[in-house]
């Protein structure tokens, strides 16, 4: 019994050292796996809220409008009569206002209006306009950092010029609307230390006009927008092949914004599958296993589907991190076609195809993201690896988590043939740590944990000789 106590003590003191670094920051030994991030009671409890039948009622709203094409009327008789992308407009601008209003005036809600130039597929100049919504964090320092949900509300059919015949869009992209609006509603009943933007746009028919226009406002503006999650063709389409417990999270590789130098850089040293993007995809993941939400990511190593493109790709151009998510199996037969039945086959994005209960769990995964990176501390700034001494050892270096709300940080690293984080070594409220591990065989980032453990998205570290 004695023998047994003594033995149990030494181990914990073995454990107790292996978890600890010396004044130096010097690694003892001993690696641990990443464990998934810890769930957040508050934010479990505001998950609950989501609604299967308000996104179900948002749906078939945004359907009743016919076409929200976005060359579609909208004088004021189209908007009074319900008719077309104008009516749809003004519409999510009165729900975001009802929301605000149920959290007394805590959304400012706001349209990024603009007129685009004909060309392409804008036959003439024609006013765009981004609906959005804005949670402004509770903490000074911290609110200036964004996190943003987005989706698009046009909508088209066939033909990419018809502004007459019907467009329901109920998956494309009635069902992404949905998740930001009701993220906003939910989400808007809670309080976070940083500022949290739902984001509804126009023009991604047309050419991913309306997301463009904002994110090239967000860059010039100099927004420390730290995510963007893109939620288009999230309706689960009901047909038999469909695996309705997955969604899909897309995310570039080699960023589209890279410079050459860049671009060197990730070539000579493997860089290709870490950019910010794919962090926020891993990070997706993450809330995916610390919260219950009835659906499970799948993280998909490209920036979109063969031929497609979305409004990711947008902010990827400004250089914003930005994944986008999307239903296991589209059904082709479903978008970008005229309502109509031929033989057998129903054509056209209707509202009975989409499976109301998946697009609450999609809301669920993430609103929890939303929720989760804009209560953690923002990430560690200017993250360094040394690289002057060729030795086994690998030193990092950051400069603390801006906003003062790290408790502490975390190394995070993998194999270099490895998809995900594997082990993590708690550093402590430090900004040096050594690890006895070669750079060269691993890939490190940094991240900042608050007292609660909400994580930071990681860093991985620039060189510096
Ligand atoms: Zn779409």
């Amino acid at each position: 019994m004695i023998l047994l106590r003594k033995t149990a003590l030494r181990i914990l003191i073995a454990v107790a050292l292996a978890g600890s670094v010396d004044a130096v920051g010097q690694e003892q030994g001993g690696f641990s796996a990443d464990q998934p991030m810890a769930a957040d009671s508050r934010i479990a409890a505001g998950l609950r809220e989501v609604s299967a039948e308000r996104i179900h009622v948002n749906i078939e709203k945004f359907v009743s409008f016919g076409t929200r094409s976005t060359i579609s009327a909208q004088d004021a008789a189209a908007i009074a009569n319900g008719r077309g992308v104008g009516a749809a407009r003004e519409w999510i601008k009165s729900e975001f206002e009802r929301y605000s209003k149920d959290c007394g005036g805590c959304l400012d809600v706001k349209t990024d209006s603009f007129i685009e130039p004909a060309g392409g597929r804008i036959p003439q100049p024609t006013t765009i306009a981004n609906v959005y919504a804005v949670l402004k964090g509770t903490d000074a320092e911290n609110a200036k950092r964004i996190v943003l949900v987005t989706g698009h509300y046009d909508s088209r059919n066939s033909d990419i010029s018809d502004v007459s015949h019907d467009a329901p869009g109920a998956n494309d992209d009635g069902s992404g609307t949905a998740v930001s609006l009701e993220c906003a509603r939910v989400l808007s009943k809670m309080k976070f230390p940083a500022t949290i933007i739902f984001l509804t746009v126009a023009g991604e028919e047309q050419g991913l006009n309306g997301s463009h226009h904002f994110a090239a406002m967000a860059k010039e503006q100099g927004w420390n927008l730290e995510a963007v999650l893109n939620n288009d063709i999230v309706g689960g389409d009901k047909s038999a092949e469909q695996d309705r417990s997955v969604v899909r999270v897309f995310s570039e590789g080699l960023p589209v914004a890279a410079t050459e130098k860049e671009i060197e850089r990730i070539r000579g040293l493997g860089g290709e599958n870490d950019s910010a993007s794919r962090q926020l995809a891993r990070y997706v993941e993450d809330v995916g296993r610390a919260y219950d939400v009835g659906v499970k990511p799948i993280l998909i190593f490209r920036l979109d589907r063969y031929l497609r493109g979305g409004d990711h790709y947008s902010f990827n151009e400004q250089g914003f991190a930005a994944v986008r998510f999307t239903e296991f199996r589209e059904d082709f037969h479903h978008q970008h076609q005229d309502v109509r039945t031929e033989g057998s086959v129903e054509y056209g994005d209707a509202l009975k195809f989409v499976d109301f209960d998946y697009v609450a769990r999609v809301a669920r995964l993430n609103a929890a993201s939303l929720a989760s990176m804009a209560s953690a501390p923002a990430p560690p700034a200017k993250v360094r690896l040394l690289t002057k001494d060729l030795e086994n050892d690998s030193t990092l270096t950051w400069e603390s988590s801006p906003g003062g709300r790290a408790a502490g940080y975390e190394i995070v690293w993998r194999g270099t043939s490895s998809p995900d984080w594997e082990h993590v070594r708690k550093v402590g409220n430090v900004t040096r740590a050594t690890l006895k591990l070669s750079k060269d065989n691993v890939i490190f980032a940094v991240r900042a944990v608050d007292a609660e453990g909400h994580r930071s998205l990681p860093v991985v570290p620039l060189p510096e000789r």
